[in-house]
């Protein structure tokens, strides 16, 4: 291939089909299809199903979406979808903040990174795709230009379901610019991307938490040519609440934040507007989930003034993975993707060795508290690099990845002296069938497991030992 060849295919995904056309292409694209007028939660959950379902044996439903790609998170899982179905459908629970509660390292980030992604993805297939008002600063539905008399008929007629108001912007432009004439309104087909900031927006509270950021700021270069901070001319709606408007919107460790924040949260929850300065209160459509750790969500309900927040939040505990051959598919995973090294392999042993390690770690005789606290995947992830990097072999027996592991988890900063000693105890008992460990490639049809577990087990083991 040509560079010049080289360089068109790459830039392929980059591209995208334009389109643009008036109010009345997309009324009549929406009365063909529905679903392009969908909200927020409920696009989220179509693109997960689009990647299909199978049921489980038990009962359950498997998503293709997660599929090899969270471990350990059935449960979890389960429970967003619920949560995602239920607000799809327009039930009260949508007026709640989905709360991701559980250590770091525990797959919250995770979880959220492959929607965000999928997201993206999902408004670049025709069923996924998402058109908004053309130049509108939030990415609106056009429909929100269908006063609120005419929208029952839209949805008795044709199923078509109309949520929101103009934001202040759009108004003053169909006012002003677009004569109140529906047909004047350009529409476009926009692409969710949160390297764009479309449709997917991010807050972390810092110290000085800036509230601009989350609801925009006066622009100052017009503020003079227009003499108003009340002029929508005069203001940047570029806040992340605008940005998400369309699809997810993440908070980051959000009970850190100021009392003051929180109560727009809970607002935009309950009512989906918020407030901008100056402005009337304005309508977003989008997915708010949030995410802390125990220590930060004790914290917090202790104190009894946060007892009505707290209630406004969708609960959904995500501790760490308990079951040892979940543990070893994620390192398995990531061996073959963000840890693959050429040449270099990792004993299975060793693996099986730190699975059993963590897990015991995570134990607590406080059944609530079992996996919201002990080692992380993410701490044994920096260990096998570690091993790649320290034991100059290109095989890391689990005698090897044992030393490596004493070493780390002797010099964790963040461990209190009776932790070490605890988790210490752990490994020298570990220590002490070390042979085990090393005979596992030898034998790996253990006669423990049963038959199906066994065979997957073993062609991971070949995978790993003969190379891919
Ligand atoms: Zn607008």
């Amino acid at each position: 291939m040509s560079v010049d060849g080289f360089l068109f295919d790459a830039g392929r995904k980059m591209r995208h089909e334009e389109w643009k056309g008036s109010f009345e292409d997309y009324l009549n694209m929406a009365i063909k299809n529905p679903t392009i007028t969908q909200l927020s939660t409920e696009r989220i959950y179509n693109m997960i199903l689009s990647h299909g379902t199978k049921e489980r044996e038990d009962g359950s439903i498997e998503y293709g979406f997660f599929k090899n790609r969270i471990f350990g998170s059935t449960k979890q899982i389960d429970q967003l979808m619920m949560y995602l179905k239920a607000a799809s459908m327009g039930l009260d629970i949508k007026k709640r903040v989905v709360l991701l509660l559980g250590p770091p390292g525990g797959g919250k980030s995770m979880i959220l990174g492959m929607i965000k992604k999928g997201l993206a993805s999902y408004s670049r297939t025709q069923e996924g795709a998402v058109y908004a008002i053309d130049s509108c600063p939030i990415n609106e539905d056009p429909m929100h230009l269908i006063p609120e008399g005419r929208r029952g008929e839209l949805r008795s007629r044709y199923g078509i379901r109309i949520e929101g108001k103009l934001c202040p912007w759009c108004q003053f432009r169909f006012e002003n610019e677009w004569n109140l004439n529906l047909n004047n309104v350009p529409v476009r087909r926009i692409y969710l991307s949160e390297e764009n900031r479309i449709g997917i927006g991010t807050f972390a509270p810092a110290e000085r938490n800036d509230m601009d950021e989350l609801y925009g700021s006066a622009d100052l270069s017009k503020l003079e040519q227009y003499g108003n901070a009340g002029d929508v001319r005069a203001y940047d709606f570029n806040g992340e609440l605008h940005t998400a408007n369309r699809g997810l919107m993440e908070f980051i460790e959000v009970l850190k934040a100021k009392p003051e924040f929180l109560h727009i949260l809970l607002t935009l929850a309950e009512e989906q507007m918020f407030k901008t300065p100056r402005f009337p209160l304005q309508y977003v459509d989008e997915l708010l989930i949030a995410h802390t750790n125990e220590g930060e969500f004790l914290r917090f309900i202790g104190n009894r003034e946060n007892e009505a927040i707290i209630d406004r939040f969708h609960i959904i505990k995500m501790p760490y993975n308990m079951r040892e051959e979940d543990e070893e598919q994620i390192y398995h995973s990531a061996l073959k993707s963000k840890l693959k090294v050429d040449n270099m392999k990792i004993h299975p042993g060793g693996l099986r060795l730190a699975s059993e390690f963590v897990i015991r770690t995570r134990q607590h005789e406080n059944e609530l508290r079992v996996g919201m606290g002990g080692i992380s995947p993410r701490f044994i992830l920096n260990t096998i690099a570690l091993a790649f990097v320290s034991v100059n072999k290109p095989l890391i027996t689990p005698k090897d990845f044992y030393t490596v592991l004493c070493q780390q988890i002797h010099h964790y900063p963040i461990l209190t002296s009776e932790k070490r000693d605890e988790y210490m105890n752990y490994l020298r008992d570990i220590g002490t069938k070390i042979h085990e460990y090393e005979e596992i490639n030898v034998q790996p049809l253990s006669k423990s497991r049963n038959s199906n577990h066994t065979a997957t087990r073993s062609s991971m083991f070949d995978d790993l030992i003969l190379g891919d």
